[in-house]
């Protein structure tokens, strides 16, 4: 079998952080297991988040109006992105499996991997409306979120103050990850961190650990298959109504976008197989 690579993206700037130890737990139990890893430490390599014009070398396609989708696009393709971009696109391109290890801020990634996102990810080399979804640039690779929460577990439930993290999820799960055609495992949470006993915290690593061992084998995340919508522009990119149809007696919706006003199926972001297709 030949050699599997992974990448992991770290987004906390402490090296005493429980996020920083997850990352250090990934990397050791990955290289025991043959994976050749490489890390990139937000922080630590001061990762410009903020997406500009300085992104691109040589004379932009239209300075006056600059707009940067095309412009990034074309670069993309001419080999014009700036060398901070290029250097991540190229850890990326060579990974099977990526995990992005993150404490949650304001229901989200922190704004620096953010910036990484929309950064690295450029039209053309993550994805174009061709190739979106199943069909998306990267769907031979996995990618999974690992991060920490400051809220309860309860309060992530359903009923709880902050809301489902099903909902939280999808943003990132579907509208970046998945978009770009990652098979999306199930993410590695680790709620209420901070009050959260030490030989807990011991446990957590070592069952990441554990877990890292057979990653590789775990099945994603179900999200509705390309080949249920209408993909094209005439048919506004929804399910096709034989689809909505075949689904109008069943309880719950597809997924939590999917959700064809009916309640969201239960854990549809945080298990593999949680849908109702
Ligand atoms: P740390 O506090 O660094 O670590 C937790 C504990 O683990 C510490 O006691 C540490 O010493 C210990 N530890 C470190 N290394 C090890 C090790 N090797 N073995 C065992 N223990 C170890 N939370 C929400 O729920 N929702 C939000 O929307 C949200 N928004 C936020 C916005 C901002 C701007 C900020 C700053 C925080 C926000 N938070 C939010 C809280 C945030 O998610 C938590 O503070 C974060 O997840 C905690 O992770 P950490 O790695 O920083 O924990």
């Amino acid at each position: 079998m030949s050699v599997k690579r992974a990448l992991v993206v770290l987004a906390h700037q402490e090296r005493t952080s429980f996020n920083y130890a997850m990352k250090e737990a990934a990397v050791d139990a990955l290289q025991r297991k043959g994976w050749e890893v490489s890390v990139s430490d937000l922080y630590a390599m001061k990762f410009n988040p903020l997406v500009s014009r300085d992104d691109i070398t040589g004379e932009p396609q239209d300075s006056e109006n600059f707009k940067y989708g095309a412009e990034s696009a074309k670069a993309w393709k001419e080999g014009r992105l700036s060398k901070d971009i290029v250097e991540e696109q190229k850890k990326l391109d060579a990974a099977d499996l990526v995990i992005f290890q993150f404490p949650v801020q304001w229901f989200g990634p922190p704004a620096i991997l953010k910036g990484w996102f929309d950064r690295v990810l450029t039209q053309g080399f993550a994805y174009s409306l061709s190739a979106m979804y199943d069909n998306g640039h990267f769907k031979n690779k996995k990618a999974v979120l690992s991060f920490t929460t400051g809220g309860l577990e309860s309060m992530y439930g359903p009923t709880g103050i902050n809301g489902d993290i099903n909902v939280i999820l999808w943003p990132i799960q579907q509208g970046t990850l998945h978009f770009c055609g990652f098979q999306v495992l199930e993410p590695q949470i680790n709620y209420s961190i901070a009050h959260t006993p030490a030989e807990k915290r011991s446990l957590i690593l070592e069952a990441w650990q554990a877990r890292l061992d057979r990653i590789w084998e775990e099945q994603p995340i179900n999200f509705v298959p390309n080949e249920d919508f209408d993909l094209s522009f005439a048919g506004g990119f929804v399910l096709k109504k034989e689809v909505v149809e075949k689904n109008a007696d069943k309880k719950y919706g597809l997924t939590v976008g999917q959700h064809v006003h009916k309640p969201l199926p239960p854990d549809n972001q945080v298990k593999a197989g949680g849908t109702c297709l």
